[in-house]
């Protein structure tokens, strides 16, 4: 290969590679709400169910990008996340059937079981101030705000029946 060749094909992937590092933090284009199912939650328990259910998984950190305690383990309202979230990394909380939403969706799981209770008042806050500021950041529309079972393709009841559909999306349309 000639110098100019290489210099040519050194340059673009230079350039493909910069193009590409500054797309990824953007990407984002769904946030997917969910709830973990359980009644109490930390970052560290969240990696242990990752790692129950994708063993050997190189990305060793939580489903999500984002987790909101519930008072049992994390504070109340208290949002935390890990290096997934720092990294930009995909998620892993939503099936294989919908991979667009694993990997442009930014995934927030509300520790708590909403379909034997009520989300708390305060972590409720907290996950419309942390949605509505990611739609703010990354530019993602009401309609690109999804629940976790109302994906086409997903079964499961995430993030509960007593989770407040119409009271949250009318919270992040103001
Ligand atoms: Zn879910």
């Amino acid at each position: 290969m000639n110098r100019r060749r290489f210099l040519t094909i050194a340059g673009s992937t230079i350039g493909i590679t910069c193009a590409a590092a500054m797309w990824w933090p953007k990407r984002w284009k769904y946030i997917v709400i969910h709830h973990s199912a359980g009644s109490s939650g930390t970052i560290e328990f969240l990696q242990q169910v990752h790692r129950d259910r994708q063993a050997g998984d190189p990305i060793d950190a939580i489903p999500y990008h984002y987790v909101i305690g519930n008072g049992n383990g994390l504070q109340m309202g208290e949002i935390a996340s890990d290096w997934r979230r720092d990294f930009n990394i995909w998620g892993t909380h939503v099936s294989a059937n919908n991979m667009s939403r694993n990997f442009l969706g930014i995934g927030i799981c509300l520790i708590g079981n909403f379909e034997e209770k009520n989300v708390p008042a305060k972590q409720f806050e907290s996950l419309v101030s942390l949605t509505k500021s990611l739609m703010r950041e990354h530019t993602i529309p009401g309609r690109n705000v999804v629940f976790h079972g109302m994906i086409e393709g997903e079964s499961t009841k995430c993030p509960g029946r007593n989770f407040p559909f119409d009271k949250f999306r009318n919270a992040i349309a103001t």
